[in-house]
């Protein structure tokens, strides 16, 4: 094993166990929250390691650093079969490259991009290029503060509402990340009013995506589904996304 793999292991090892012990202090079952590997800035390598460990769920940040990674994965593990997600902001005009690579999209927070993944999902079944409709979720901004990304919690359900309703596109749940300086407990507990809400209108919208390297425990105690975990198994993030 190289010195990498030694290390990504080690990393996937203790993550895996904050997952379980998060879920053994909840009264939840494990098998119930996904873990999705947020690979930004790191290599293609890297994420081949990561797949050899038995992952294959990775999330990308962004479009442009996104499709050479995708397509070097399939090239330095051809026999795997990883799922990707976008989880970041996404502006309209990469909508159809967008819905080439990704099998889901966590940060949908405005009708108009709703309406323009629909567009591309349903161009990229036409073309061949992905075989249903892209799963979506939709973003919250819990504190109101849009400047990240995320929808205000006042229109969440609205959006939801269309996206169900979008042609190309499937409800999948609700994402969110912790205001900068909140209590993610808090913020938490505020966002899993509104996903079960959400879920109880849409029975197909199940997914719960809060939690990162610094809070998934509180994640997972307010019903986190999935969480989206960087640095703490790949490392430290160097530079933004290339
Ligand atoms: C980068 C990123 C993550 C991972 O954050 P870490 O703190 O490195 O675990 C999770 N979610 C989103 C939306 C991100 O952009």
């Amino acid at each position: 094993m190289s010195d990498r793999a030694g290390e990504l292991a080690a990393a996937l090892a203790a993550v895996r166990e904050r997952i379980a012990a998060a879920c053994a202090a909840a009264g939840r079952d494990p098998t119930d929250v996904r873990l999705l590997t947020i690979t930004k800035t790191f290599p293609a390598t890297d994420v081949a390691l990561l797949a050899d460990l038995g992952l294959s769920g990775f999330g990308e940040a962004r479009d442009q650093e996104a499709i050479p990674k995708v397509a070097e994965l399939a090239t330095l593990r051809p026999g795997s079969e990883p799922r990707w997600e976008m989880v970041g902001r996404l502006q309209r005009n990469k909508a159809r490259s967008v819905a080439r690579w990704a099998h889901a999209v966590q940060s949908v927070d405005s009708p108009r991009l709703v309406e323009a993944l629909g567009r591309a999902a349903l161009a990229a079944v036409d073309a061949g290029e992905r075989s249903g409709p892209l799963r979506v979720l939709v973003q919250a901004s819990i504190d109101g503060d849009t400047g990240r990304g995320g929808c205000p919690l006042a229109g969440l359900d609205a959006l939801a509402d269309r996206i169900a309703n979008a042609d190309g596109l499937q409800l999948a749940g609700v994402m969110a990340v912790a205001p900068l300086g909140a209590d993610p407990d808090e913020a938490f507990a505020t966002l899993t009013e509104s996903a079960q809400r959400i879920r109880r209108d849409h029975p197909t919208a199940t997914e719960l995506s809060a939690g990162m390297s610094g809070d998934l425990e509180a994640g997972i105690r307010y019903g986190s589904t999935c969480v989206r975990v960087g640095t703490a198994l790949l490392g430290k993030r160097r530079l933004i996304s290339p």
